[in-house]
């Protein structure tokens, strides 16, 4: 099966007509093409997208919400199809797509088709001076949007969503690894109306069709949600050219467990922020701390629970576990299981690829624990973005408060607790974007989303991400 590029509401074969192999996770088969789209494809974008540009920005609220809304119906309506795709194209349990991945793309074109209406500009009355500032959110232009393949639709739209409501026009590429569902969207906005040119989407390798986009003089935006070294290199192509940047990147996050907290809860909580999605979700907590009254309690009791975890084909509904993503990314999960090893961790389970029934070259690996005596270990350092996690004892809040915080991300932190003044006081002094108090990844989708130091720059979510698609201009009149 052939992907082609989506540009001025056609599908086209890429210029130089050089393409990729797309894999199967699950099984280790290629099952499809995806074009490298090249700069020449990336210029055809955008003058699509330029020329849709004064129409679009002048077209009414009113009119972008219900267009974003039907795009939102039209996705719920074919959920069945996109949850194959995305489980197909990504090795995530089917279960997962259908009752995560797609009903939340399809959220994110409903919620931003609903915030546009409501998206309002300040005014000052400059009092004293007999005059009146206001100061007007116009869209950017052509903005780009580049999304990784962890959740492949869901974080593709949620860039896509915001800026198209806004009033831009958008190059978008989403990983070479999972094109699928972000070429089926395209049909999805053909059908809903979306005028030709406002949305184009490419696809191809990082070093190829990424760069051509972020090279681009008149790209005036970079939306950007990957790995925290491909965000430096992005930074530091955007930065001279003067480009808004909003960056979502890598996290290591800690859970910070403590003894006085609902523990059926947390217990089945930590097991859901551990394993989902094969741990490949930047919010997962990796980092797992533990209060040593509880310690070997817990230490029992989730390992019990992770060894009941199913590894399987991502078809099948009993899936727990289903595939990585490819095979170089299962290589490198191995590789930090084997680094860890060297550095005196216990494996407490797991810690092998594992082989799934007539699917013998899936990219399949058990959930692993592995138990540390130290945060400086590699480990607990970098990300690993795969279904293992670490766990360690510690004795006092301000020592567990030091190990959460000694690390160079800071995307989210989740504390487990009944004590209302330890939650203030941790939450307080957590270096991370997000923290959650006796949950996980529960969601809001108005709330700022994003992280702090390595984590990147910029928020997502509701108002700031329709701050982020504008830019203000502020008019002074003087009466
Ligand atoms: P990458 O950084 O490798 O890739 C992300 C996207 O950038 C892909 O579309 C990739 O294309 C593209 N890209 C790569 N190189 C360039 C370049 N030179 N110029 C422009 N674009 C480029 O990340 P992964 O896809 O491996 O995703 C995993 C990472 O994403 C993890 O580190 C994870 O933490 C992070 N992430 C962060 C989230 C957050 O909200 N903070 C949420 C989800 C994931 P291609 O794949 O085709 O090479």
């Amino acid at each position: 099966m052939k992907i082609q590029n989506f540009i001025n509401g056609q599908f086209y074969d890429p210029i130089s007509n050089e393409w990729i192999d797309n894999y199967c996770p699950a099984s280790g088969e290629v099952y499809g093409k995806i074009p490298n789209a090249s700069k020449a494809d990336v210029e055809n974008a955008y003058i699509a997208a330029q020329s849709a540009f004064p129409s679009w920005s002048q077209t009414t609220l009113e009119e972008r919400s219900r267009i974003l809304i039907k795009i939102s119906e039209l996705l719920e309506a074919n959920l069945q199809q996109f949850a194959e795709a995305e489980s197909k194209d990504n090795g995530k349990p089917i279960s997962l797509a259908k009752s995560v991945d797609i009903p939340r793309a399809s959220s994110n074109f409903r919620f931003f088709g609903n915030a546009i209406t409501q998206f309002a500009s300040e005014s000052h009355d400059s009092i004293g001076q007999q005059a009146i500032n206001y100061t007007l959110r116009r869209p950017i232009g052509v903005v780009g949007c580049i999304s990784p393949w962890n959740l492949p639709l869901y974080l593709f739209t949620w860039k896509i969503a915001p800026a198209l409501a806004a009033g831009n026009c958008v190059v978008a590429k989403p990983s070479e690894v999972t094109p699928m569902t972000a070429c089926l969207l395209g049909n999805i906005c053909n059908e809903a109306g979306l005028p030709a040119g406002v949305l184009n989407i490419v696809h191809g390798l990082g070093s190829t069709t990424g760069q051509a986009i972020i090279e681009h003089p008149d790209i005036k935006a970079i939306s950007f949600t990957g790995g925290t070294k491909t965000g430096a290199h992005i930074a530091k192509i955007a930065a001279p050219m003067f480009k808004k940047l909003s960056l979502e990147l890598g996290g290591k996050n800690p859970n910070l467990i403590f003894a006085d907290c609902d523990y059926k809860d947390m217990l089945k909580t930590t097991v859901r922020s551990s394993f989902a999605n094969q741990g490949q979700i930047c919010l997962c907590g990796s980092r797992i701390f533990v209060e040593s009254s509880i310690y070997d309690t817990f230490k029992a009791d989730f390992i019990a629970q992770v060894k009941q975890l199913k590894v399987g084909h991502p078809s099948e509904t009993s899936t727990d576990i289903g595939a990585l993503v490819s095979e170089p990314h299962l290589d490198k999960v191995l590789q930090y299981i084997n680094t860890a090893k060297q550095e005196h961790g216990k494996i407490l389970c797991g810690g092998h690829r594992t082989i799934v029934k007539g699917y013998e070259n899936g990219y399949y690996l058990e959930p692993t624990v592995i138990e540390v005596d130290t945060n400086d270990c590699t480990i607990n350092q970098e990300e690993i973005f795969g279904p293992v996690v670490s766990i360690m004892p510690f004795n006092t809040e301000d020592e567990v408060l030091q190990m959460a915080n000694m690390v160079k991300y800071g995307l989210s932190a989740s504390i487990w607790t009944n004590d209302l003044k330890r939650t203030i006081r941790l939450s307080n002094q957590l270096q991370t974007g997000i923290v959650w108090v006796n949950t996980w990844m529960m969601r809001d989708l108005r709330t700022p989303f994003g992280g702090i130091k390595a984590s990147g720059i910029g928020r997502e979510g509701g108002f700031e991400a329709l701050r982020f698609f504008t830019e203000p201009k502020n008019v002074c009149i003087k009466y």
